[in-house]
């Protein structure tokens, strides 16, 4: 039996099992719903990429891990373990990762609207980078590093105008974007030349992210070549060396059958081969480069597991499966029309004949977990493991109709332990003061 992550597998007793643990075992001990993650999968993820920036480039490089994906205190450690940097993108964020003792030297800080008291937080934590994105940002970076008497280290964040966020990648437009100053428009010049003379930053390199889910190397290639010749640019425009290149994150998980990824190294070694041709070509040094892996990180790597409350049948129409959690521990379905993949946790190889919708247990029509999936008979009392859902699940979890949200549980090695702890009914209303 193959599953769309690879790092499931069937136990004696015929039940799901992730990181050698048996799944049903763990929502008895946790309860459900719950997220679980197969630890040494994380870190295998974060090694392929480490690993990459060693064979094909040399070492000259960093993997940031795109926070955001799965962000908790652990998921810091995890990446602090194996040698990457982290890209935030708010306080709250860069806050989790200095509790999880993340060495600020190694933070990145992104955002197309960072606060002044977010960035007045991150100077002063000695963050390494911000990833500017604005003018107005700029200002405020330039008078806070002032008032603390620093140097701040930025990058420019730039739109190269390849936009990748579906199968095909289109080479113009993404000008249309909240996101950075756009090449094509001339607002990365300026944002550049606005850099340049401030006082109190120091401008090391340039940063861009074109997309989500691609499963293509082709709009990275194009994206790195474009950057290079920017650097090209800069350097024959303003005399300004360009030291590091950010090419952002985005590459595509398996979430259904649909999906075909490509292995995540073979990015590394693509762009790398364009970074080293374009630098010898245009007799600029080949840049320190970062790459922010966040999807590809943990999607692969965690599963939800429910338990079915109701199976409601309407003739002729459609038959929903209500389980106990939904659009409050993930909203990718009512966000972004998700597909995902399920089975079930004692007979994950049972043949698939019905098609039914998993629903969640939320007061909103559009709360779906997954809509027309081919299930086997499922019934009250059944436990559902959606597959993949390592990736912007609890991230983007939220307390809707005061649900707790779920624990994050690791699996590793036959062993479990709690890495986020379920919220209990005194956290919901832990901040109402009246
Ligand atoms: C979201 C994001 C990432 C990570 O994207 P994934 O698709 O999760 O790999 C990286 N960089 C930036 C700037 C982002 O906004």
């Amino acid at each position: 039996m193959e599953f769309v992550m690879k790092c499931l597998g069937i136990n004696e007793a015929g039940n799901l099992t992730i990181g050698g643990c048996d799944v049903k075992e763990l929502a008895k001990q946790y309860k459900t719903p719950l997220y679980i993650m197969d630890e040494s999968d994380v870190r295998k993820n974060c090694r392929t990429y480490v690993d990459a920036i060693d064979k094909y480039y040399d070492g000259n490089g960093l993997i940031l891990y795109a926070s955001k994906a799965l962000s908790c205190k652990y998921m810091y450690k995890i990446a602090m373990e194996e040698g990457m940097g982290v890209d935030t993108v708010s306080g709250g964020e860069i806050y989790t990762a200095l509790a999880a003792g993340f060495p600020a030297e190694k933070i990145y800080f992104h955002g197309n609207n960072k606060t002044y008291d977010e960035i007045e937080y991150a100077v002063k934590s000695n963050i390494g980078c911000f990833v500017v994105d604005n003018e107005d940002e700029l200002d405020a970076i330039d008078e806070i590093a002032g008032k603390y008497k620093k140097t701040v280290k930025i990058m420019l964040r730039i739109t190269p105008g390849v936009d990748a966020h579906t199968h095909d990648f289109i080479r113009t437009g993404q000008i249309d974007s909240k996101f950075g100053a756009a090449l094509e428009t001339g607002a990365a010049d300026k944002l550049t030349e606005y850099a340049l003379a401030k006082k109190n930053v120091e401008l090391k390199g340039l940063h861009c992210h074109i997309g989500s889910q691609i499963f293509e190397l082709a709009p990275f290639c194009e994206t790195a070549e474009i950057m290079m010749n920017y650097i090209a640019k800069l350097d024959r425009k303003y005399g300004v060396v360009i030291e590091e290149l950010n090419l952002g994150g985005g590459f595509g998980i398996k979430y259904t059958e649909k999906d075909t990824p490509i292995d995540y190294d073979k990015f590394i070694e693509a762009v790398s081969a364009v970074i080293k041709k374009s630098a010898a070509d245009l007799g600029v040094k080949c840049p320190f480069i970062l790459m922010e892996p966040g999807r590809s990180i943990v999607a692969p790597s965690g599963i939800t597991v429910y338990t079915v409350g109701t199976v409601k049948k309407i003739p002729n129409v459609r038959t929903y499966v209500c389980v106990d959690g939904g659009m409050g521990d993930n909203p990718r379905y009512i966000l972004y029309n998700s597909e995902y993949d399920a089975v079930l946790v004692e007979k994950p190889d049972a043949e698939r004949f019905e098609k039914v919708t998993v629903a969640g247990k939320c007061c909103e029509s559009g709360d779906i977990v997954i809509k027309d999936i081919f299930m086997p008979e499922v019934k009250k009392g059944d436990l559902i493991a959606v597959l993949a859902t390592g990736a912007y699940n609890y991230s983007m979890a939220s307390n809707y109709n005061r649900i707790p949200r779920p624990p994050v549980i690791m699996a590793k090695d036959g062993k479990s332990k709690i890495a986020v702890k379920r919220e209990t009914y005194e956290d919901i209303i832990a901040n109402d003061m009246i």
